[in-house]
């Protein structure tokens, strides 16, 4: 991987504070001394772009989903590489991936050309040099004027890549007042990331007293990568989520969750936004660490009831 330092030590700050405040012995001239070496680069960061419609020519816009309480973001989903991999899969094994009834997929208002030519701006910019500044600009912007504190990654799309979630987790230390949630179906991604970091904590510091092989996302403190469940109705896949420090969801069909009586449905795990007219209203399940799994009712066109076929496919292993 190309070094970039600024991405680098911005990656590693959430892993060192953990490791600070969890005994690892280091001098408080050195903890000050890497603190503000970290107060400088954030400074440099948000210094970049004054005015938002100069970051938005660098990351275009943030997107808007009706159901979410703040901003998003979002790239095409024909750019999921584990999602149209999930979609052939199905064709050939019969199962029903979440990915074939991908809401973004061409339907509803991502089929607007103005929609899908945003989301293409967007991707083409991922790997812009200043695509980490100018998407901090936007998400303070929102915080300063509109009072944002929850932020969603990939209402649409998923991470591209390492360099691509070293990108995004610079983003979130950057904007700490902000909770991050990122959904994902790339645990690849998720562990060949976990390994980048333990070589750069390796180098970065004198590890002899901290247990640098186990670090995990939960480590940082302002983001929940939640791992989707590729196939509707399958087991959550909770243990790779736990071993990484990452929550879960999955999409469970509409049916079987209609069957249960309201005092179920309303179980801390379930989606309720088809209670709050398909808003999330006052839940911020999602993003939060403490509910290890979030349960979405499938829906067929935007609409609850949407039947499967085939279906039940419980007989999966919890994995
Ligand atoms: S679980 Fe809550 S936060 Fe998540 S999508 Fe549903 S309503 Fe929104």
């Amino acid at each position: 991987m190309v070094k970039n330092r600024t991405v680098d030590y911005l990656n590693c700050h959430p892993f060192l504070t953990h490791f600070i405040n969890n005994g690892y012995d280091i001098s408080d001239e050195e903890k000050k001394e890497w603190e503000v070496h970290i107060k400088r680069i954030v400074y440099r960061i948000k210094k970049k772009f004054e005015f938002k419609y100069q970051a938005e020519k660098i990351c275009h816009t943030l997107s808007d989903v009706s159901k979410m309480p703040f901003k998003s973001y979002n790239i095409p989903a024909s750019k999921c590489n584990v999602g149209n991999q999930m979609k052939k899969i199905g064709k050939e094994k019969s199962l029903l991936p979440a990915c074939v009834e991908c809401y973004a997929d061409g339907r509803n208002n991502y089929a607007y050309p103005s929609v899908i030519e945003a989301t293409e701006k967007r991707f083409k910019s991922l790997k812009d040099k200043d695509w980490i500044p100018a998407m901090v600009k936007l998400i303070d912007h929102n915080v300063n004027v509109h009072s944002m504190t929850h932020f969603r990654w990939h209402d649409v799309g998923d991470i591209q890549g390492v360099w691509h979630l070293r990108n995004i987790i610079a983003v979130c230390v950057c904007t700490p007042n902000v909770q991050h949630w990122l959904p994902t179906l790339e645990t690849q991604v998720l562990k060949d990331y976990l390994v980048y970091m333990k070589t750069l904590l390796k180098e970065e510091t004198d590890c002899n007293n901290i247990d640098i092989d186990n670090i995990k996302f939960d480590s940082i403190d302002n983001l929940n990568i939640r791992i989707s469940t590729p196939i509707i109705n399958a087991y959550p896949l909770t243990k790779i989520a736990n071993d990484l420090g990452c929550t879960s969801s999955l999409v469970e069909s509409s049916d079987r969750i209609l069957a249960k009586n309201m005092e179920e449905f309303m179980e801390n795990s379930i989606c309720t936004s088809s209670l709050t007219e398909n808003e999330c209203a006052d839940c911020r399940k999602c993003w939060d660490k403490k509910v290890p799994l979030v349960r979405y009712p499938f829906k067929k066109n935007g609409k609850m009831n949407g039947k499967i076929e085939p279906f039940d496919l419980y007989g999966g292993k919890e994995n």
